[in-house]
């Protein structure tokens, strides 16, 4: 197979179980399948019939899920603070939800890592009040123009009201709403701008998209992403978690500490029979056509990366 057939078959994936994800029934309208269009241009067109869910999870914690990433929302009177932003596409949606969990205007936004499914929503967000807390990297990726090559996407400057109005480097720590949020960064993982956030009286972790609950996890070489990261960022957050942490991944559903485990042992088991076949000197096709994660894909192939995506993703980082 060539790089253009592979690449055209796993966004075709990613078109397909992006709508059944987000609608819940299959109306894709024809033009969502052309071969050319970035898988970036048709999630953020779903996002117009996307539906929102909403789930309280413990404490004044919330998550809405629909919309890009996995939204948390913490309420109270110092306003709701939300980590990630979704996509614009749903902001009809997303401000009933919001209501719908209490009557405090958004005041505070916090990106896990730069992605468009994770940061589109910042510039309206911003307008209605928000400030926007991101680690530097965040802020850097969305200020230039930023090429995604395995979403065969250019991404321009965000606009200025899109930005991080804060930054940090390693961690810092948020009070409001008689909460505590502890906010960490990974080493380079899934990109190299995830942070991690801890609602330390809750015992809720959003873990960014170092965690694809249920799902092979997209990793973005092109941003600093890495297999090594990623088991990695997998590992600090196993060794955070207890048995009753709330664990919120990037995306899928609520997880907890043996999922994540579990997740880990698919990372480290897919990345060494890889590392394996690519030392014996065999291509990337080659490895491919082996099939390497057979005994994983139908756990973990069915969302937007399938098990050949996968290895390609896993191949270019060992
Ligand atoms: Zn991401």
């Amino acid at each position: 197979m060539t790089t253009n057939q592979t690449s055209w078959v796993s966004r075709r994936r990613f078109l397909t179980s992006g709508i059944i994800v987000t609608t819940g029934v299959c109306l894709m309208p024809r033009r969502l399948f052309a071969a050319e269009e970035s898988p970036v241009i048709t999630i953020r067109n779903a996002a117009a019939t996307a539906k929102i869910t909403v789930t309280k999870l413990r404490g004044n914690v919330s998550v809405l899920q629909g919309s890009g990433g996995n939204i948390a929302v913490l309420t109270g009177q110092n306003g709701k603070l939300l980590v990630d932003a979704g996509i614009p596409g749903t902001r009809a949606r997303i401000t009933e939800a919001l209501a719908g969990l209490s009557n405090d205007p958004v005041r505070h936004l916090i990106n896990t890592h730069w992605h468009f499914d994770h940061t589109d929503g910042n510039e309206w967000l911003h307008s209605i009040g928000a400030e926007i807390t991101a680690h530097e990297n965040t802020r850097k990726h969305l200020s230039t123009t930023t090429r995604v090559e395995d979403w065969n996407f250019t991404f321009p400057p965000a606009p200025a009201g899109a930005l991080p109005t804060k930054v940090f480097d390693n961690e810092q720590t948020v009070k409001l709403n008689s909460a505590t949020l502890t906010l960490k960064y990974y080493a380079p993982a899934h990109t190299d701008s995830d942070i991690s956030v801890y609602f330390t009286d809750a015992d809720i972790i959003h873990v960014a998209d170092t965690f694809w609950n249920g799902h092979y996890p997209f990793i973005d070489y092109s941003t600093g992403g890495s297999i090594d990261g990623m088991i990695h960022a997998t590992e600090a957050n196993v060794s955070r978690v207890n048995d009753k942490t709330i664990v919120i991944p990037g995306h899928g559903p609520i997880g907890d500490k043996a999922q994540l485990i579990e997740f880990r042992d698919m990372l480290t088991a897919v990345r060494e029979k890889i590392a394996t076949l690519k030392k014996q000197g065999k291509s990337r096709d080659e490895v491919v056509a082996a099939k390497p994660t057979a005994n994983y894909d139908a756990k973990w192939g069915g969302f937007v990366i399938n098990g050949d995506f996968f290895t390609r993703l896993v191949y270019a980082g060992v």
